[in-house]
């Protein structure tokens, strides 16, 4: 009989997983809970490397299409203090892919989308509860109703994942607080910003806090403003003139990218698993991505997500049984992922640090075949 495979979480991970099964002549169900691929959206870019997400892609026989969406040149970045002097303006060779070139999280998420046979998405299906049945697999229930059986079961279903409790517990605790603005049309609307900002990332650096700007494939610019975490009601945060006390002393010229905001800053709380998170393993079900390994976002967790996907699909193609499958995907995530989460974690406290500026600078220092320059 055919294995059934059900994949929680149409995200970067329960995508990439999905599209490499298919290629692999296994057909699974993503059920996910939004209602259709445009009912959010998607937030700013992602850099991908070359280890993990850029090797994701081509295993899953998309890196062609990824070279066409993506914009190497975003890789730029430049990192400021508060009085504006530049620290660090590291530029990308022009057209190199070898580095870590950005994409729109929209884009990428589409491109994936488009690489999947009609039907394998089931959108409107939250899940609710997975029970397992006496003879294996497990007996599924969505939001409005809907049940539907299987006989593998994969969480791809983000931070606060339904799926993790049928493994392990675990409490996920707040390492920043990051407010959100958007500025449309910025090269028109705002020539100085754009300028300012680049084609790619902006850090602006004081103690325990950064002012961070990001230019988007749409010609925009995502602002964010990330503090160390407080348990500070978000409301504090929704005006921009209380936002902007935040920046007393600061150089105009960046605070201006607060100001320039399109509507009110959005808050909200940013939270990470403990580093050592594990679970024993259980027949028929595991967890990819956000779900498996919740990271402060220091540019790993769309990244892994997606190279989980790609490991867990090669291991379910090669046989000789899910289980096994599951168990060896399981072992090599576990190791995988332990340095990274531990770096994730010391680098985003060290970003909210009083010397974030100095430590910043020494992180991102120029390995000797980089083309980067230091002004
Ligand atoms: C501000 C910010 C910036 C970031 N920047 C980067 C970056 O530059 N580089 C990088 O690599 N990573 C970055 N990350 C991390 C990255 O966004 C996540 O690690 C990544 O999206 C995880 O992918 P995922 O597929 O595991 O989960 P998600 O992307 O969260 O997808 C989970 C999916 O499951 C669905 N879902 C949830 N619950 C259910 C349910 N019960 N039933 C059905 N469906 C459900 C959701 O709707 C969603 O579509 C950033 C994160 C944040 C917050």
């Amino acid at each position: 009989m055919k294995m059934r495979i059900a994949i929680a979480g149409g995200g970067l991970g329960g995508l990439t997983l999905a599209r490499i099964l298919h290629l692999n002549g296994i057909e699974a169900v993503v059920y996910e809970r939004e209602a259709s691929r445009t009912a959010r959206s998607q937030g700013g870019m992602l850099d991908l490397h070359p280890e993990s997400g850029q090797r994701a892609l081509a295993e899953a026989g998309l890196a062609g299409r990824f070279r066409s969406e993506a914009r190497p040149e975003g890789e730029e970045h430049r990192i400021l203090d508060t009085a504006g002097r530049t620290l660090v303006h590291h530029v990308p060779e022009p057209g190199s892919f070898s580095g870590r070139p950005e994409i729109d999280r929209a884009v990428l998420r589409d491109l994936l989308l488009e690489s999947l046979p009609e039907g394998v998405v089931a959108w409107r299906h939250r899940l609710l509860a997975a029970a397992p049945r006496p003879g294996g697999g497990f007996g599924l229930t969505f939001e409005g109703g809907h049940t539907a059986d299987c006989d593998v079961l994969i969480g791809a279903d983000g931070a606060r994942s339904a799926v993790r409790s049928l493994l392990a517990d675990t409490a996920l605790s707040p390492v920043a607080t990051l407010v959100e603005l958007t500025i449309g049309d910025a090269d028109r609307r705002h020539p100085k910003l754009a300028e300012l900002v680049g084609p790619g990332n902006l850090w602006c650096v004081g103690e325990n806090q950064i002012l961070a700007a990001q230019r988007l494939g749409d010609g925009g610019i995502k602002v964010g403003v990330s503090l160390r975490a407080t348990d500070r009601d978000l409301d504090a945060y929704r005006g921009k003139r209380d936002l902007l006390d935040l920046f007393d002393g600061w150089d105009p010229g960046l605070t201006a990218l607060i100001e320039a905001g399109d509507g009110p800053p959005i808050p909200r709380r940013i939270e990470a698993m403990p580093t050592d998170f594990r679970w024993a393993h259980r027949p028929g079900v595991t967890l990819i991505g956000d779900a498996a390994h919740l990271m402060p976002p220091v540019g790993e967790g769309a990244n892994q997500a997606m190279l989980d996907g790609a490991e867990l699909a090669a291991r379910l193609a090669a046989g000789p049984d899910p289980d096994t499958a599951i168990r060896a995907y399981e072992e090599e995530m576990f190791a995988r992922i332990g340095p990274i989460a531990e770096m994730s974690a010391r680098v985003q406290a060290m970003m909210l640090s009083p010397t974030a500026a100095e430590d910043l600078v020494r992180f991102f220092a120029p390995r000797p075949a980089e083309a980067a320059t230091v002004d």
